[in-house]
Formats: structure tokens, C-alpha cells, sequence
């Protein structure tokens, strides 16, 4: 069965580098009817930061790729944080041990430190020198005497083992000669990053590994470390980097890439995803306006390739108006919308609301309706722009004088309008009336019966259609508002 995983350190809100690399999981996990794993990789204590495992979870949720075993949800393979599991690595480096794959290394931090100055003053990388791999079995004894807890450091000995990446081919890193032996397990009982990955990823029966291409290099060393365990290694298939449309790396880039920040601003998670696979690989083409079940569909892993993905966030607004306009052909998701439309406008009007009739059902559905397509994102609707739907606008006699001097007689062919046979008005009978209004004033231009009629309604010089903003605020309220220019 596949199973797969997605296990960032703590050390970070979840970003879009880290959904993208998640998303990739649960897709394949899905298309593959298998399961998608969250583990936490806690196991170095000093980086970690409050509230990341909480948000990583969140997130995962909310931009609709749910763990199905995870430290919230638990699952037959956990614990899923690594720090709770630390007699599954003690019990593994005690194995190495034993097969002297591995050794004890008594080496203190000034040494290690000392090594690293060393190197950096001759400019080389610092490496481990091996020192303690040579120790006999009666300094062993006598260092434990005095050093109870030791480190745990595996051999990086032999030829690296060969490997098929799923998206890179095949590769051979040398590790053995090139790096010092990695620690594996630290005095205090914490394992380190190599070990830790491998026990979990073969005690959760882990079956492909899908990870950044940044961690393709360390694969060559849990090779090793699955050989000397006598364990069978997952696939492995390392994913392209993510990175800004200019080449820069994602986390450089001025705007906020967290997931917080696009859930707070009003982006639709549908529309990250689509984003992030539009600009990356695995698919047949690249189409906009894909959701999660065709993602799903049309996934083929053989078709990532390796070369990085550039995001080009300033088309997001552009994804989202697509998605935002899905939504709103769905009936119930539509009724969702109109739930969330109401808090926001109680959010950014509250107290200048002109009176609660505006937070009716009805009135915002009918305002999604007729500006589906046109805003990007729901918030769009409680910007200053369309502020008019909310409140009234203060507009100045003069103002309205200085588009026409025939204010009143403007004004009262509307009013009349309004009263004859049409209240249910539409866009394409009051476009029709407004016409004929015009038509039957002499030396009154349309378009300046239009745009006196626009800063009446809302006190804005620019907007949606005249008629479409009669249409929105209903015959009532377009009455209100035309009356109150008359002097
Ligand atoms: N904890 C590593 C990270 O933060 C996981 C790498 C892996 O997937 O093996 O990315």
C-alpha cells in the first residue's frame, strides 16, 4: 500500500515551499489510494517554535490536504512527533552498535569546535576526523567511565549505494571519505536528523518518499544506514525546489509567503493549490481552475521533472477570482459565502452600517451574484470601492451641480421611473428607460445623466454599471438615495 509523508521540523509556520511539498504527498497518496502521514521532526529542541506544530496542522486543514495519521489525529504508526519516540532510535543505534556499523564518540564540543576553526582557517569544510572510530574496546571502557553518555556516530564507510530517484534518475553521491561520520544519536538520548528519518520512515512503513531536491544528497546516506539496519529502503523521489519567479529563493521574497497570512487575506485555498501545480510539474499541462479531485486525476509523478518551479505570486488575485467564481455557481458553497460576506462587512462597518437590512441573506447573495467574476476575493467587496453597498454615501448638492445643472429634473424622472410599472427592476430594462430618459432631455448628454446617477447611488466617479448598482440595491434603497439630492 502507498503511504507517505510530510514531515517538517517546528522550526516554522507552515509556508507555500511546505504545502507544495505536502500537497504532492497527499495527491499521490490519493491517486494511489494510500495514506498521507504529517510527522513532526522536533528532535532539535533549541529551533523549535511555539505554535508551529499547532499552525503546520491547521494549515494542512485548511488548505484541504488533511493528514491521515498525524500527531492531532493519531493513527496506527505513531506517535507522529519524533520526540516521543525516542526508544524507537536508542533501540536502532544500539543495533549499529552492536554490528559495529557504528561507534561512540567521546569527542567534547571544544574539540569539535577546534576541528571546525582548524578547517575554516586552512578553507576547507570542516568535517569530523574519524578520531574516535580507531578507540579500542578498553579506552572505550575507560572513557565510559569518566563520560557515562556518549555520542553515537555511524561509519560512512563503503561505496555509496546507487539509487533510482523517481524524478532525478539515477544517483550516486560519495559520502564515505568526503564527510566526517555523522552523529546519530546526541549524548542527551535526541537522535539527529539521518537516523530519526530512517527508523520512522521504516517503522511507518513508509513505501515513497517525496521530499525537497535539497535532501537528495542525504539519501545516499540513509541508504547506508538502511543497509546496516538490514532493512528495504522506501522510493525515493525528490521534488524540484519552489522558487520565486525571478530564481530567488522563496523565503527571501518581500511578501508574506505563510499560509496564515493568504487564510487571513482572503485567498482560497483551491487557489494555492492550483497555483502551486500550474507552476511546477506532473501534470499533462498546465490549466488553470483545476481543484483537488482533478489534481488528483490527473497527477503522474513520471512527469515531474527537475527543473525548479517558479511562482509567480502576482497571479494568485487572478487564481482566486476563478475559484471565487466556482464557489459561487455551487448553491451551497455559495451559502457559505454569504455567511462569510456578512462578517465581513459587520467587521468593517459595523456601527455605519445605514441599517441592518443590508446584512439580509438575500441583498449579498445577490451582490455575489451580480459581482462574481469581477472581484477577486470576497474582501474585495468591503473595499472603499464598494463601501456604498454597505453605508450611504455623503454626496454634495455641488458635486452633483457640477455634472449637471438639471439635478432636480434628472432626479425626478428617475424617482418616476421608479414608481411606474418596473420595482423589479432588471439591468436591460433600466438600461432601456435611462436611454429614453436621456433621449427626452434636451441638451443633456447620457453619459452625464449616467455619471450623475452614479455618484448619487454610491459618491463614486467610477464602479460597476449604473444599472447593475440600481439592480443591487433594490428600488427602496436607489429611491432613499436619489430623493435626499433634491433639494
Ligand atoms: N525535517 C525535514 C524537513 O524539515 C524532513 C526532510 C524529509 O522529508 O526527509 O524538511
Amino acid at each position: 500500500a502507498v503511504r507517505v509523508r510530510f514531515a517538517p521540523s517546528p522550526t516554522g509556520f507552515l509556508h507555500l515551499g511546505g504545502l507544495r511539498t505536502a500537497l504532492y504527498n497527499y495527491i499521490f497518496a490519493k491517486k494511489h489510494q494510500g495514506s498521507f502521514i504529517l510527522r513532526l521532526e522536533d528532535t532539535d529542541q533549541t529551533r523549535l517554535v511555539p505554535g508551529a506544530a499547532e499552525n503546520i496542522e491547521d494549515m494542512l486543514e485548511w488548505a484541504g490536504v488533511p493528514p491521515d495519521e498525524s500527531p492531532r489525529r493519531g493513527g496506527p504508526a505513531g506517535p507522529y512527533l519524533q520526540s516521543q519516540r525516542l526508544a524507537l532510535y536508542a533501540q536502532a543505534a544500539e543495533a549499529l552498535l552492536k554490528s559495529g556499523a557504528a561507534y561512540l564518540c567521546f569527542c567534547s564540543p571544544q574539540r569539535l569546535e577546534l576541528l571546525k576553526k582548524e578547517a575554516l582557517r586552512s578553507r576547507q569544510t570542516p568535517r569530523y576526523d574519524n578520531r574516535c572510530r580507531s578507540l579500542s574496546q578498553a579506552q572505550v571502557a575507560q572513557k565510559l567511565a569518566t563520560d557515562p553518555k556518549p555520542a553515537i556516530r555511524f561509519r560512512l564507510e563503503g561505496e555509496a549505494p546507487a539509487f533510482q530517484d523517481l524524478v532525478y534518475g539515477w544517483n550516486r553521491h560519495e559520502v564515505a571519505n568526503v564527510e566526517g561520520d555523522p552523529v546519530i544519536l546526541k549524548s542527551d538520548g535526541f537522535p539527529t536528523y539521518h537516523l530519526a528519518c530512517v527508523v520512522d520512515d521504516h517503522h511507518m512503513g513508509i513505501s515513497h518518499v517525496l521530499r525537497g531536491s535539497e535532501w537528495l544528497v542525504s539519501t545516499a546516506k540513509h541508504l547506508l544506514l538502511y543497509q546496516a539496519l538490514g532493512w528495504q529502503p522506501p522510493h525515493f523521489a525528490h521534488l524540484p525546489l519552489l522558487l520565486n519567479r525571478d530564481g530567488s529563493k522563496l523565503s527571501k521574497r518581500q511578501g508574506d509567503i505563510f499560509l496564515e497570512h493568504f487564510a487571513a487575506t482572503g485567498f482560497l485555498p483551491d487557489a494555492l493549490l492550483d497555483i502551486i501545480t500550474n507552476c511546477g510539474s506532473g501534470f499533462a499541462e498546465n490549466q488553470m481552475g483545476r481543484t483537488l479531485p482533478e489534481l488528483i486525476t490527473q497527477f503522474d509523478l513520471s512527469r515531474v521533472t527537475c527543473h525548479s518551479a517558479l511562482l509567480d505570486l502576482e497571479k494568485l488575485p487572478e487564481f482566486n477570482r476563478l475559484h471565487l467564481r466556482r464557489l459561487v455557481g455551487d448553491e451551497t458553497q455559495r451559502c457559505q459565502l454569504v455567511g462569510q460576506l456578512q462578517a465581513l462587512v459587520e467587521e468593517a462597518f459595523g456601527s455605519q452600517l445605514q441599517d441592518r437590512e443590508v446584512l439580509d441573506p438575500a441583498y449579498m447573495e445577490r451582490i455575489i451574484l451580480l459581482r462574481q467574476g469581477h472581484v477577486c476575493r470576497l474582501q474585495d467587496l468591503v473595499s472603499p470601492a464598494y463601501s456604498y453597498l454597505w453605508t450611504r454615501p455623503a454626496v454634495g448638492r455641488a458635486q452633483l451641480g457640477a455634472i449637471s445643472e438639471k439635478v432636480d429634473i434628472i432626479a425626478k424622472r428617475v424617482l418616476g421611473l421608479l414608481e411606474g410599472p418596473g420595482t423589479n427592476l432588471t439591468q436591460d430594462m433600466l438600461n432601456g428607460e435611462l436611454k429614453k430618459l436621456s433621449d427626452g432631455l434636451e441638451g443633456i448628454k447620457h453619459s452625464n445623466v449616467m455619471k450623475l446617477l452614479r455618484v448619487a447611488l454610491s459618491g463614486q466617479q467610477q464602479g460597476p454599471p449604473v444599472a447593475e448598482m440600481m439592480v443591487s440595491l433594490g428600488p427602496k434603497e436607489v429611491r432613499e438615495r436619489i430623493q435626499k439630492v433634491l433639494c
